[in-house]
């Protein structure tokens, strides 16, 4: 007869805290010997009301320090050439069931008009990792032709161009620096040594990208990183360790989102179930909006492919960064990092409507015309 009327008692204790954020997130925590703890317990949260009240505090300081705009960057995945092997990749070197494409240098302009025409303010370059001088030539001129044919009255400056093409020699960042892109995503995969010697073979080194992650920011770009959710043999101490990496890297930007298998990739291992990836990767979200308060914090594709409004869901969390698709559809499902990618038949227009739907959905803007920088950069 008792247990009935005290489980009513916690719904309605339970219901109470989810009105309010979390009171245990405020205080200075950030930097100090608490941090791990705090961390350790948002991802780890599994009462309701407890995941909503965490959900609050970061949509609440990415409020108070970023505002309620979501900022756009039209994704161009302009090839999926690929040098690198790594283990958990659909376009990998040793991916023989992938046909290869390369975009024209027409074909990025006329996508990167495109996003300029929509008011998008900026997009993200992104291939498959090449280092050949070709291609290192091939991505100046890309940058040096979109700067070209999108400065406006509105882009005075042309389009903010992020890039996503993976570990490079310094002239080749400090040359695409020069000709003008300005922000510059290159995730650690993870920030445990071992677990990346797990993920990829054994040419491609740890401390390669963490050098690489210095000399962006040393030449000034604006540094973005980030690492995959759920990957097989992670644990939350290795997530807590991402994101103490990205505090004491001082980040400006951060890419994040659930691992998600490939049939043809070759990574052995268990991983959580999709809704344990997507719940990870949401509070992964809130804890590092909490932690790191004014970067940009991208609402990535891969949440889209475990749960309809898996985006939304980040935005909610304390996201405040979407890339909608603009790769032209006919080579888009061959740039298929994972199975289940979703809009792969989407034209630009259809994915331009649906996220501006998607968005205003959760009560949020879209900001127009603006590259959209992080406020911790801009604070620098
Ligand atoms: N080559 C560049 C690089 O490594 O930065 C850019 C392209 S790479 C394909 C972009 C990102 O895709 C990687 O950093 C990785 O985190 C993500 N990715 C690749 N395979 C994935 C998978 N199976 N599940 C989730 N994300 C994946």
């Amino acid at each position: 007869m008792n247990r009935p009327v005290r489980i009513a008692w916690h719904k309605r204790a339970s219901a109470a805290a989810a009105r309010e954020p979390a009171a245990w997130l405020e205080g200075g925590w950030q930097h100090s010997d608490a941090a791990p703890d705090v961390l350790r317990r948002i991802l780890t949260a599994t009462d309701p009301a407890e995941v909503e009240a965490i959900r609050m505090a970061a949509e609440k300081t990415l409020l108070e320090h970023c505002g309620d705009t979501v900022r756009l960057r039209g994704l161009i995945e302009f090839s999926n050439r690929c040098v690198l092997d790594c283990h958990y990749c659909g376009i990998r070197r040793g991916n023989r069931a992938v046909k290869r494409y390369s975009l024209t240098l027409d074909d990025v302009v006329a996508c990167a008009r495109w996003c300029a025409d929509k008011g998008y303010g900026s997009l993200v370059l992104q291939s498959g990792e090449r280092r050949d001088a070709a291609f290192v030539r091939r991505v100046e001129a890309m940058i040096r032709a979109i700067k070209e044919a999108t400065r406006s009255e509105a882009q005075p400056d042309g389009l903010g161009i992020t890039l996503c093409v993976g570990e490079q020699a310094p002239e080749s960042y400090a040359r695409w620096f020069a000709a003008g892109a300005h922000r510059y995503l290159l995730r650690i995969e993870s920030s445990s040594p071992e677990l990346f010697a797990r993920l990829h073979p054994e040419n491609q080194w740890f401390e390669t990208r963490v050098a690489c992650l210095k000399v962006l920011r040393e030449i000034g770009y604006q540094v973005g990183t980030g690492v995959m959710i759920g990957l097989p043999g992670q644990t939350v101490d290795h997530l807590v360790d991402d994101l103490l990496f990205f505090r004491d890297l001082d980040v400006d930007m951060l890419g994040m989102g659930p691992y998600l298998p490939h049939a043809q990739a070759v990574l052995p291992g268990e991983i959580p179930g999709a809704q344990e990836r997507l719940r990870l990767g949401l509070r992964m979200i809130a804890a590092a909006r909490l932690l790191l308060r004014d970067v940009n914090i991208a609402a990535t594709t891969a949440l889209q492919a475990l749960a309809d409004d898996g985006r939304e869901q980040g935005l909610r969390f304390g996201a405040n960064v979407i890339m909608p698709q603009v790769t032209p559809p006919r080579v888009r499902a061959m740039y298929t990092l994972y199975d289940g990618k979703p809009c792969l038949d989407d034209t630009a227009e259809q994915c331009a409507v649906c996220l501006e739907n998607r968005i205003a959905s959760v009560g949020r803007k879209t900001a127009k015309n603006q590259w959209g920088d992080s406020v911790k950069f801009a604070r620098r």
